[in-house]
């Protein structure tokens, strides 16, 4: 059945990757975006798929972008919560700054979207929320203690959130990527990817589409039995 399907951050990188997938799978897919008007629009014409920009880490713009899009284009059914950033530095360095921007958007971003949307899903009897978090929220990593808590608290986030949605057919699941080739990694020194790459299993970075495998399983009417687990697509790079 085809659904209404929100991306975060659908616009490039895993996003983009999951925006296509989607609409691939039938659904009516709008991809929101941060603030990269030249790749939102340039993804917007090659795949015909409609943007909206709003930050996600604001509230009120969350709560007007979705009441938007369902003005428009019907209840929304799916929201990915990828929208994401990093602001790496070590503790000593990292300022409040730098710590406030990754917990508003990675992890207030979540909070926001499912303010806007879950309430609905809940009425209506279905819903899927896949949260995006990270291998480095599961394992931790050095000059991301921003970000770091930003992801594990998505892990927490969701199992809570999963608890709340289980009678009433939404369910709330998480993916925690390994390392992805994308723009985010691209920003990675490359001594510092080289090493990473080496402790991959598989030993290559993910592509995004590969994350966007894991989305359409969970939003499918077959992922209904799973609600308030994290899959780990990693290439073995963090086994628990
Ligand atoms: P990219 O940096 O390639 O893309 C990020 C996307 O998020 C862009 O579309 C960007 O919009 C959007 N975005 C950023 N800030 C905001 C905001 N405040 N409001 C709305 N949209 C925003 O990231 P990736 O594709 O690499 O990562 C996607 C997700 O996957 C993130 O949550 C990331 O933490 C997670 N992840 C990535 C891994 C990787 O290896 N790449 C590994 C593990 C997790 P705009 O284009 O306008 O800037």
């Amino acid at each position: 059945m085809a659904r209404v399907a929100v991306v975060t951050g659908g616009t490039r990188g895993i996003g983009k990757a999951i925006t296509d997938r989607l609409k691939r799978q039938g659904h009516k897919v709008i991809a929101n975006y941060g603030g990269n008007d030249e790749a939102a629009q340039a993804f917007s014409k090659e795949t015909g798929i409609p943007v909206a920009k709003w930050d996600v880490g604001d509230h009120e713009a969350c709560l007007e972008g979705c009441a938007a899009i369902e003005a428009e284009h019907g209840p929304i059914d799916i929201v990915i919560n990828n929208a994401g950033i990093t602001r790496d530095a070590t503790l000593h360095r990292m300022s409040f700054d730098d710590w406030n921007d990754v917990i508003r958007v990675n992890l207030g971003g979540c909070f926001n979207m499912a303010k806007a949307t879950f309430p609905g899903m809940r009425e209506r009897g279905w819903g899927r929320i896949v949260n995006i978090g990270s291998i480095n929220g599961q394992a931790g990593q050095y000059g991301q203690v921003n970000y770091a808590a930003a992801k594990s608290g998505i892990h927490g986030f969701t199992k809570a959130l999963a608890q709340e949605g289980a009678k009433f057919g939404v369910t709330v699941n998480a993916i925690a990527p390994g390392y992805i080739d994308t723009d985010m990694v691209a920003a990675v020194p490359e001594p510092v990817l080289e090493k990473i790459v080496g402790k991959i299993p598989v030993g290559r970075l993910g592509m995004a589409e590969e994350i966007a495998r894991g989305v359409a399983f969970l939003t499918s009417e077959n992922g209904g039995f799973m609600t308030g687990s994290t899959m780990s697509i990693n290439g073995g790079q963090h086994m628990y």
